[in-house]
């Protein structure tokens, strides 16, 4: 895989596909603010780079769901306001992403010029991949620099369809530091290998837990997964919420750690409470939970038999909070572990899952994290061992 400081950029016309796919709100006067702009702070340092070597840089990228027409409201508008201000540099939004008006605007620009093309996602042929519309696209490029890791479990026009159009290809500095952190996981790792497991389903994760299990030496688990996984071993777990058409799959996932010598370590005890909602009565108990409860979160117990586990490995995988930590009171479980791996210094660590990051945020420790990877989906597919469209059209 090329990366794009490999590239010869002076003058060439580089189309950079990034994620700007970024959380907006009202701002009150009729137009869209951005609430968290990580995902565009993640994607300068690829395109700051390739401005500053004189490229002719075409970013491009999708945001929300505007099936398959334009909608002001999901312009990438106040992204290129925002990366105007980040750059330092004049940044200018095309008024679409294909087309003559955008040639025209791509043919006017001087080296180390910044466009932003309008939203992929206005054109319903982006996420089908339309061969007319990638040619429309890669007809715009002289080289194809993928930077966008969270997209790149999507075979769509952007992200892979135009890329054997183009002279050129490579990934962008942030792809190449997804696949270099996330890759070793899955060959190389230190050992001892913990993965901290959580979030709502077993049937999200289970792809996850099955690629790892052939790796880790310890896989710990919490959330709402944890539960179905005590139903398997026979612990009541009250009103918690249960996925019972996977209690089976978790009771042969059992059986495979076991067989393979990795040790499962599931919640000893929770934080229950009456209904999942803030200001409900709680309770801490635990191996079980009794009917009339449910758990919100892992113990204080098992915060710190989590803990330790952490302290003592080389590597830390985390994705999935270990409680429902968007109310303060059932948060505890996932910031100890935010904790933990923040002070895990000698272990490499690594975060997946827009709620496991947003959680990191939250404890305020994302410095202390090696890698908190900027794909959701994309993360869970590439730890599952699948080829990721994305990053197949890098090595072609
Ligand atoms: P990620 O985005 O990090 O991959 P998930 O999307 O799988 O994580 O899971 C996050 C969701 O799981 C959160 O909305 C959280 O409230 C929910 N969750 C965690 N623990 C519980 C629980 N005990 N009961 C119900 N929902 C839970
Ligand atoms: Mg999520």
């Amino acid at each position: 895989m090329k990366v794009v400081d490999e590239l010869d950029l002076r003058g060439k016309r580089v189309f950079v596909r990034v994620d700007f796919n970024v959380p907006l709100e009202d701002d009150g006067h009729g137009g869209q603010r951005i609430t968290d702009d990580a995902r565009i702070r993640a994607s300068l340092p690829t395109i700051r780079l390739a401005s500053e070597r004189g490229a002719k840089v075409i970013v491009a990228a999708h945001l929300g769901r505007p099936k398959g027409k334009p909608d002001p409201r999901q312009s990438l508008a106040p992204a290129a306001t925002r990366l105007a201000a980040l750059l330092g540099r004049p940044v200018t939004l095309a008024p679409d992403c294909v087309g003559p008006e955008v040639e025209a605007a791509v043919a006017h620009m001087a080296p180390g010029d910044v466009l932003l093309l309008e939203n992929l996602r206005f054109h319903a042929e982006e996420e089908k991949n339309d061969p007319a519309f990638a040619r429309g696209l890669a007809k715009l490029a002289d080289a194809w620099v993928n930077d966008a890791f969270g997209a790149a479990h999507r075979a769509h026009a952007s992200t892979a369809g135009m890329a054997p159009l183009v002279a050129e290809r490579a990934s962008g500095l942030l792809m190449r530091d997804e696949v270099k952190h996330l890759g070793r996981l899955l060959a190389g790792a230190e050992r001892p290998f913990v993965a901290i497991l959580g979030g709502s389903k077993v049937s999200d994760k289970i792809g996850v837990v099955e690629q790892l299990l052939s790796r880790v030496d310890a896989l710990l688990v919490g959330g709402a997964m944890a539960y179905t996984f005590l139903v398997a071993k026979g612990v009541p777990v009250g009103g918690s919420r249960v996925e019972s058409d996977k209690v089976d799959l978790a009771r042969r996932t059992l059986a495979a750690a076991e067989a393979r010598g990795v040790r499962v370590l599931l919640p000893v005890d929770h934080v229950a409470a009456r209904k999942p909602e803030a200001g409900a009565e709680t309770t801490i108990c635990g191996p079980g939970i009794a009917d009339g409860w449910l758990g919100v979160d892992i113990g204080p117990a098992t915060r710190e038999a989590y803990a330790t586990e952490i302290a003592a490995a080389r590597t830390v995988l985390w994705n999935g909070p270990m409680g429902i930590f968007e109310i303060p009171a059932y948060a505890e479980g996932t910031l100890a572990v935010a904790r933990a791996l923040a002070g895990a210094s000698r272990a490499t660590t690594v975060v997946g899952g827009g709620d496991s990051v947003a959680a990191i945020g939250v404890a305020g420790v994302a410095d202390r994290i090696t890698h908190v990877s900027t794909g959701g989906g994309a993360s869970l597919e590439f730890l599952e061992g699948k080829t990721l469209p994305g990053i197949a059209a890098l090595e072609a």
